[in-house]
């Protein structure tokens, strides 16, 4: 799976990216991961990429020309197994079911916006429109990050386990993992011992399992 991301600040994800699963799904060629500069497809001495908008409105919008001329570049060989994504508070809401579906793609290109937004036009260059939540981010990037981080988790071979992303919270709609604990057996704090369910120390595997789904949450 090939991530492509538009953004003005490039180096933002290094961090993150260069880290635990999606530093070892890079590192396998399960994922490529690049980040194209924005600011590269400007031809004035400012570099500048935002501009005032038309009608009354506060803030800067992102200018459509150098986003057209990145998504240009960026998707330059035709491919059917590629979105092109613009993270935004209006779109659709990402949810498990949406990474299950995008984790059957090739290639994601991930626009950022910036200030209060891109320009409406770029509607016609892209694919869809992504929320990760109802509240409103400073960037996109974060928002890419998410993406990124959830649908390479479904990846094959990008979890150690296989089982453990099919499990997790969210697999299937509104139902939630059961819960899990790990050593010690007896926590004893303040008078207290918080101590492992016994059905989890019994060894039988059927009774277990019929304990765990029991546990399992519902959202609904
Ligand atoms: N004026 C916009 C509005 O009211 O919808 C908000 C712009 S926000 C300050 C700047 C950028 O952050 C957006 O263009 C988008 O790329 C990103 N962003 C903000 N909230 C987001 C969210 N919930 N999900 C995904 N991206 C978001």
């Amino acid at each position: 799976m090939n991530f492509k991301i538009i953004t003005i600040f490039p180096q933002i994800f290094d961090s993150y990216f260069s880290e635990s699963i999606i530093k070892r799904a890079q590192k396998q060629g399960i994922i490529s991961i690049y980040s194209q500069d924005l600011r590269e497809f400007t031809s004035d001495r400012h570099r500048t990429i935002d501009d005032t908008p038309y009608g009354d409105g506060a803030g800067m919008l992102m200018k459509i020309e150098p986003l057209y001329q990145a998504i240009k570049k960026l998707t330059k060989k035709a491919n059917k197994k590629r979105k092109v994504v613009l993270l935004s508070a209006q779109g659709q809401r990402w949810t498990q079911q949406l990474a299950q579906k995008y984790s059957g793609l090739d290639e994601i290109v991930f626009i950022c916006g910036r200030y209060e937004g891109v320009d409406e036009r770029i509607k016609n260059f892209i694919d869809e429109e992504v929320s990760i939540g109802d509240y409103v981010l400073t960037g996109g990037e974060l928002g890419t990050m998410v993406m990124i981080d959830s649908i390479t988790r479904l990846l094959p071979g990008a979890l150690g386990n296989e089982a453990s992303s099919q499990d997790e919270s969210h697999s299937q709609v509104g139902i939630l993992e059961y819960p899990q604990y790990t050593k010690p057996e007896k926590f004893k704090i303040r008078g207290k011992s918080y101590d492992v369910p016994e059905i989890l120390l019994s060894g039988n595997h059927q009774k277990i399992k019929l304990w765990q789904e029991k546990q399992k949450k519902s959202t609904q």
